[in-house]
């Protein structure tokens, strides 16, 4: 019997599978569209959490990434590569992307981006029909220290896209404020505030349940305070305890990076806005991003209790952590 019968009735359901700085990972579904939410974690260990939750990896219609820091993408070649899905960027996000992993490239982008949509159709029809969903083990990861350095041939090889590390089956760009439709899912993408090249947050809304991903954020600006109203879900940075970031091994400037108004949020600073602005009306929030470092889960969800006291209408049981090791229980609607 196929795995996901077991949640057949279950139509829309949200799986954080990783979240903190070593890699985040989520896959919403909602009618039969199911989206992975970042890659930042290996193919193999992303596949791996998927099926410790009863997830089908070869169920997964697209990707959508948040921004390009590798805790967000680190996975991301092998595994759609593996896939054979499309990748939803931000122009912006994807840019940098590209050059992340290819710091020596020769052509421009707008040439390269050409390059790219000319030979989509065809990678597409080279995209593997009979997915193997096993990775292959001798598929490195990628990662900035093994991209690439080939000056003499700076050009991809385009009869062999594998060497190519930015090569992607299909690439869709999208914009933030402008709504997109993946399937079954209705995806708004909105602007946060941190020290990427365009990074996002997300609401997506499926059956009429609303789930928002809102990590990797130095503060909450009012355009995202506005996004965050009216969710079903709300998944909300709880980043670090300000004094064990201040008493914490961080170097003066890492400190000042993630303390910044483009860095990530602090128990402190989540907790003021459920309790001065967060309007009560997710029945499930769950805290993410949690630094291992600069935080301990105890300290975060004492501080995101306290807060919510106020809101007669969530319940104790409904406070989640996401942890980085291993996926949560699906949440399902
Ligand atoms: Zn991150
Ligand atoms: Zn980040």
């Amino acid at each position: 019997m196929h795995r996901l019968k077991r949640y057949a009735h279950f139509m829309v359901r949200f799986t954080v599978l990783a979240s903190g700085s070593k890699g985040n990972c989520t896959v919403v579904t909602g009618g039969n569209t199911r989206i992975l939410v970042d890659a930042g974690l290996s193919c193999r260990e992303l596949f791996r959490r998927m099926r410790m939750v009863d997830e089908d990896p070869a169920t997964l219609d697209a990707i959508i990434i948040t921004h390009e820091h590798s805790d967000h993408v680190a996975g991301l070649a092998v595994t759609a590569r593996k896939l054979g899905i499309p990748v939803y960027f931000t122009e912006g996000t994807h840019r940098a992307w590209v050059r992340w992993l290819s710091p020596r490239r020769q052509m421009t982008y707008t040439q390269w981006l050409e390059q790219c949509r000319k030979q989509a159709a065809a990678r597409m029809a080279e995209a593997d029909a009979a997915m193997n969903d096993e990775c292959d083990p001798e598929e490195a990861e990628i990662s900035a220290d093994s991209a690439p350095v080939e000056t003499a041939v700076p050009i991809p090889d385009k009869t062999i896209p594998e060497k190519d590390p930015t090569w992607l089956p299909s690439i869709q760009f999208f914009q933030a404020g402008k709504q997109l439709q993946i399937g079954d899912i209705s995806v708004s993408p909105f602007t946060i505030p941190h020290d990427a090249a365009d990074p996002v947050g997300f609401v997506f809304q499926a059956e009429g349940v609303r789930m928002a991903v809102a990590t990797d954020l130095g503060y909450i600006p009012p355009n995202v305070k506005a996004q965050l109203k009216s969710v079903d879900l709300l998944l909300l940075e709880s980043n670090h305890d300000l004094e064990m970031l201040r008493d914490g091994p961080y170097p003066w400037s890492v400190k000042q990076r993630v303390l910044s108004r483009v860095g990530h949020l602090s128990n402190e600073a989540t907790a003021t806005y459920l309790e001065t602005e967060y309007d009560g009306q997710a029945t499930y929030v769950i805290l993410g991003h949690l630094s291992e470092s600069n935080n301990l889960p105890e300290l975060a969800r004492i501080s995101a209790e306290r807060a919510l006291n106020g809101h007669a209408t969530l319940l104790g049981d409904r406070l989640f952590l996401a942890a980085q090791h291993e996926p949560m229980s699906n949440i399902c609607f």
